[in-house]
């Protein structure tokens, strides 16, 4: 029986960026350099067939710096870590290496530089998740003030009006973050911050490549952690766009073909922390079941790239 046509658009760029990339070659470098084991603490990159490969290469990941002991070398992931997490470990006297993507520290960077001006802080971004986390964790307990939503902005309480400032998460939708941005600017004239928002260039393009292939796809499946915060706007991102069906896929395994019955036409894109095998796959898998026609939809082109810390360069 001959297979029904489809159109497979996929959209450029998506999947890995240059701080997952950067993170996952410190946790292969450090193994190369001292051996297994070597301790990651948090998932080093939201997706579980990475850490499931480094595992079976000899790390071992945690979610606490307590759970390592302290004659092994350990890596903190690409979100980032409160400032006492390093702290813990250069009182422990431990080999410590941080994988917090460059573009998270700068926002780490620019949190310290208000503070130290006497600024209060607000942090745009999503309660829980470990770059937020980290990011408040910069300060003392207490200092950074945590917005969530437009509603947010009208309750949160600040010590002075004229002296306040936010940072913002670097995965979270840009339209949603532009209104909560508009909001605290109309409460709060004098609020200082960056220019739009810290959103990554990684996490700004791939929402920017869903818009522009929604139009086109009558279903989009996003390949992705059900935990990684940048994955999960991309679905949001594609449905406000006017795709009709938007489904986050860890593998092929988990696409509901279902849902999938009577189109002509799918999108397939990946979060930034997703590896292209995984989206091989998914695409393998639609090609099983349907003549596909595959056309990408490329809206920027990305040649970043970020250097492994200092004491890792020789394994290079
Ligand atoms: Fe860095 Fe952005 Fe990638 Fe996060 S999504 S690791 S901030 S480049």
């Amino acid at each position: 029986m001959s297979k029904t046509p489809l159109t497979l658009y996929l959209a450029a760029p998506r999947g890995f960026c240059a701080g997952v990339d950067r993170a996952i070659k410190i946790v292969e470098m450090a193994l190369q350099k001292w051996g297994a084991p070597v301790y990651v603490r948090h998932e080093i990159v939201h997706n579980k067939f990475v850490v499931d490969g480094l595992k079976a290469k000899g790390a071992v990941f945690v979610e606490e710096l307590h759970e390592c002991p302290a004659d092994r070398p350990v890596i903190f992931s690409a979100h980032g870590v409160p400032k006492s997490v390093p702290a813990e470990a250069a009182a422990r006297r431990m080999i410590y290496l941080d994988a917090t993507c460059p573009l998270v520290s700068k926002v780490h960077i620019e949190a310290q530089r208000h503070a130290d001006n006497g600024l209060q802080m607000i942090m745009i971004g999503h309660k829980d998740h470990p770059e937020t986390i980290g990011t408040m964790g910069q300060l003392p307990e207490g200092e950074v003030l945590l917005v969530e939503t437009v509603l947010d902005v009208a309750t949160v309480q600040v010590r002075d009006e004229t002296r306040i400032a936010f940072v913002t998460q670097t995965t979270l939708s840009v339209d949603d973050t532009a209104d909560i941005v508009a909001a605290l600017k109309t409460r709060f004239p004098a609020i200082v911050g960056p220019h739009k928002e810290d959103i990554c260039y990684a996490t700004t393009n791939r929402q920017e490549a869903v818009k522009a292939m929604a139009p086109y796809a009558d279903a989009m499946l996003v390949v992705g952690a059900p935990n990684s915060s940048n994955s999960r706007r991309l679905v949001e991102v594609g449905a406000k766009a006017g795709c009709a069906y938007a489904q986050l896929v860890q593998r092929a395994a988990d696409i509901d073909w279902r849902a999938l019955k009577g189109v002509n036409s799918i999108g397939v894109t990946a979060g930034a922390s997703a590896p292209e095998e995984l989206i091989d796959e998914v695409i393998d898998a639609i090609r099983q079941r349907y003549d596909i026609t595959i056309r990408t939809i490329e809206t920027a082109v990305e040649n970043v790239e970020f250097k492994v810390p200092r004491t890792l360069r020789a394994a290079e």
